[in-house]
Formats: structure tokens, C-alpha cells, sequence
């Protein structure tokens, strides 16, 4: 059996079920398996139960520095609803069971062996390699990668990184598509508050309701529509897939077109999004509330500002006794398409499959990637190249039960992680 997947076994054994997280157990495995093969490793840890482990391999000169980025933590898992013990790590039939086999202790294994093999083979790039195997990122409580940008940012700087996010491969009619995550989505929430007026519930005409009139607006909120857009992301997506580039109002029916993965993948990077979710008026049943507030999951896309969100958000509602007030704002950030970590992601995939194309893609939800993108300007990409599993499988298994990655894949990945090391290291 290969080193990488005994690696990920001993990782998947090791339980780092966050909440309570118990990190250190992973760094520590990491960093004597790291150690021995001349890998210089140093543990940072906010409370000492939940160390990152950050191992280097210097560069001799001052050329471009690439991290290795992961976390160690999962998610509950429910033994109750798996096959399989979720950290038994068992080998079964080409795949690795259990918690994290896809989210991420795949990438932390192949990472670790990548910065393994180059420092046996005494390889240097010009610039450092780093492997950042950080804790918390499930939880986002303050003691991962957050943490390490702040409080050490030296030893996480880099001018590029890798990380989990996408690298699925995809077909669409003729072509084969491997996907790389180059920028994501901002979650920016709303508050709407609707203003009437309190009184006694037995008699309704004497007050004003305020969740009566909260619904009509409710109802507006849900049919909000906005001018379709065409990110670069979504452009050189439809570029690689299609050959071509539709009009922003055709683009979501030629994704549907190619195929339904596709129009699931297009349809929310063409404009932000609003989902009205929680809903809160009288505590009392026989009082009739004075305010009723609604709170909207708002997503935009990358570069667009809470500001024009309001706007929006204010021309589908009209006129009316409310407030609108914006909560708060994380994630939307990207990294140009192009470069030396594209370039090495292109020319990966065109060695492993020729014909293949890369494309781009903006997530919905956000990773650890925004971390160095906001703090360093790092160039991150989430690409972990996939194929012997199917998209669609793969998404039904992450933080689900039955979590498990084929061996074919692993190897896959350990593969690109030494490809980009040795081609953006230089
Ligand atoms: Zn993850």
C-alpha cells in the first residue's frame, strides 16, 4: 500500500471531530512523520489542544513561495448512520472510509508525502514551500488559520497556495472540464424590520401588524430578480466549456444546456442572491407586534458592495414601514485567473488527460482561502484534481455519512501537489 494512504488512514484514525477540535494529535503524527524525512516543522497553537502544524522546505533564492493548505479538523460524524466505523480508516475495494477521507485529511495526507518526497530527493525551489495543516476551519472559533495570519503572519505568508475547494472533473457534450476554485461568493446578511403598532390581539383594528404586513414583503423578497451578469470567472468558464461566450440573459440556459451540474454551478454566479430565512415578531400570542423582523441571507458576488445589495434589496421592496439594516459581511474575495499557479494547474491536467480543459469557478460558500487573499494578497486556488469520483457522489458524502475517497484519487492529488511545488517553486 502506498505511503499516502497509510498517511490518511493514521489521519482518519486520529479523531480531531471539531468541536473540541484536539488538533495537536494531528500535527503531532504530521510532524513525526515530516521530521524524519528533513522537513523542518514548527507547531503554533492558541490553547495547546489545538496546534497547526506549519513545515517548510527553504528556498535558496527569493523566487515565488507556494503553500500547501489544509485543515486537520471534521465534522461530527454519526456512527450510527455509516457502513462503517467513521475512524476506522478501513481500505475497502479501492476506497478509504471515514470522516474527512474527502474533507480535507485527503489533501492533508497528499500534502504531507508531497513535502516528504521532495525533501528525501533533497529538492529547493527558489522560494519556500510551506505545508500550512491548520486547525479549527470548520468551526472558524479563532484558533486556525485566522489565528496564524494574525498572530504569525510570517510563517503563513506566501505568494501562492492551494487549497481544498474544488478540482472536480466534469463533461459537458464533448469536453472534459476540470473546475479550480479562483474566487467565492461574499455572504453579506440583511435585517428587515417592519414597523407597526402593539395592542391587545382580541381586538385587531385598534393596532397596526406588523408581521401582516411583513408578508407581502416577505413574498416581494422572494421574487427578487436582478440584470443577470458574467464574472471573468463564469466567462473563461463558459470559454472552456463551450468555446464561447453566451449573452449574460442566455447564460443560464446554454449551462443548462451542457448539462444540469452545470446550470446548478452557473445559476447562482450570475447576481446576488436574497433568501429571506428567520422571521421574528410578537413573543405573546394574544399581543399583536409593533415590529416584525425578518432576517435575508444576502450573498453577492465578488466585487459587488453591501451598498448596491441595499439598493437592490430597497427597489424590490418599495415603499413601505420598514428598516432595512446590513448585519455584516465576509468572504468575496478572488485571485486572477492566470499565472504561474495556473499555469502549473494547466499544464497538470493537460499531461494527465490531454484534451482536458481547466476552468475557473467562483464558490458559493467560502474556504480558508480568503484568509491569505484578504491578508497577504496571496494568489489562492482551491484545486484538489478529482476523477474517479463523481461530482455529484462526492458532494452527497462531504459531512455526510459513508464519507469515502477512492485511492486513485488520492494519488491524483499527490501527484499535482508535487507538479505545482516543482513548477511554481521553480
Ligand atoms: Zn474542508
Amino acid at each position: 500500500m502506498s505511503e499516502v494512504i497509510g498517511l490518511l488512514q493514521q489521519l482518519i484514525r486520529t479523531d480531531t471531530t471539531n468541536p473540541p477540535g484536539n488538533e495537536t494529535a494531528a500535527a503531532e503524527l504530521l510532524r513525526e512523520y515530516l521530521e524524519p524525512a528533513g522537513v523542518e516543522c514548527e507547531l503554533y497553537a492558541r490553547v495547546p489542544e489545538r496546534a497547526n502544524l506549519v513545515a517548510r522546505i527553504r528556498g535558496t533564492g527569493d523566487g515565488p513561495s507556494l503553500a500547501l493548505l489544509s485543515h486537520t479538523d471534521v465534522v461530527l460524524a454519526d456512527a450510527s448512520e455509516w457502513k462503517r466505523d467513521p475512524f476506522g480508516g478501513e481500505l475497502i475495494d479501492g476506497d478509504v472510509w471515514g470522516r474527512g477521507a474527502l474533507d480535507m485529511k485527503c489533501e492533508v495526507a497528499a500534502s504531507a508525502v508531497a513535502m516528504a518526497t521532495l525533501a528525501r530527493e533533497g529538492w529547493r525551489g527558489a522560494g519556500d514551500l510551506v505545508f500550512i495543516a491548520a486547525a479549527d476551519e470548520e468551526v472558524g472559533a479563532g484558533f486556525g488559520l485566522q489565528w496564524l495570519v494574525e498572530e504569525h503572519p510570517d510563517a503563513v505568508r506566501t505568494d501562492y497556495s492551494v487549497n481544498e475547494g474544488s478540482g472536480e472533473r466534469i463533461v459537458l457534450g464533448d469536453r472534459v472540464v476540470y473546475l479550480c476554485a479562483t474566487a467565492e461568493k461574499m455572504t453579506s446578511p440583511f435585517l428587515l424590520r417592519v414597523l407597526g403598532r402593539s395592542g391587545h390581539a382580541s381586538m385587531p383594528s385598534i393596532a397596526d401588524n406588523a408581521l401582516v404586513k411583513a408578508g407581502p414583503l416577505i413574498h416581494r423578497l422572494g421574487g427578487l430578480t436582478v440584470e443577470p451578469q458574467l464574472l471573468p470567472e463564469v466567462e473563461a468558464f463558459f470559454r472552456a466549456a463551450l468555446g464561447s461566450v453566451p449573452a449574460p440573459v442566455d447564460a443560464l440556459a446554454a449551462a443548462k444546456a451542457l448539462s444540469p451540474l452545470a446550470g446548478e454551478l452557473v445559476e447562482p454566479l450570475l447576481g446576488m442572491t436574497a433568501s429571506p430565512t428567520v422571521v421574528r415578531a410578537s413573543e405573546k400570542r394574544n399581543v399583536i407586534p409593533a415590529v416584525c423582523e425578518v432576517t435575508i441571507d444576502v450573498r453577492l458576488l465578488p466585487g459587488q458592495s453591501p451598498a448596491e445589495a441595499e439598493a437592490a434589496l430597497r427597489a424590490c421592496l418599495g415603499e413601505g414601514d420598514y428598516e432595512l439594516v446590513h448585519l455584516s459581511q465576509s468572504g468575496g474575495t478572488r485571485s486572477p485567473i492566470g499565472g504561474r499557479l495556473w499555469d502549473a494547474a494547466e499544464s497538470f491536467v493537460a499531461a494527465e488527460e490531454p484534451g482536458a480543459a481547466l476552468a475557473p469557478v467562483c464558490v458559493a460558500g467560502f474556504t480558508d482561502s480568503h484568509w491569505v487573499r484578504d491578508a497577504f494578497g496571496t494568489v489562492a486556488y482551491g484545486f484538489f484534481p478529482s476523477r474517479a469520483m463523481e461530482p455529484e457522489v462526492a458532494a452527497r458524502l462531504i459531512h455526510s455519512a459513508n464519507e469515502r475517497v477512492p485511492v486513485a484519487d488520492v494519488e491524483l492529488g499527490l501527484r499535482w501537489l508535487l507538479h505545482a511545488a516543482r513548477t511554481v517553486c521553480g
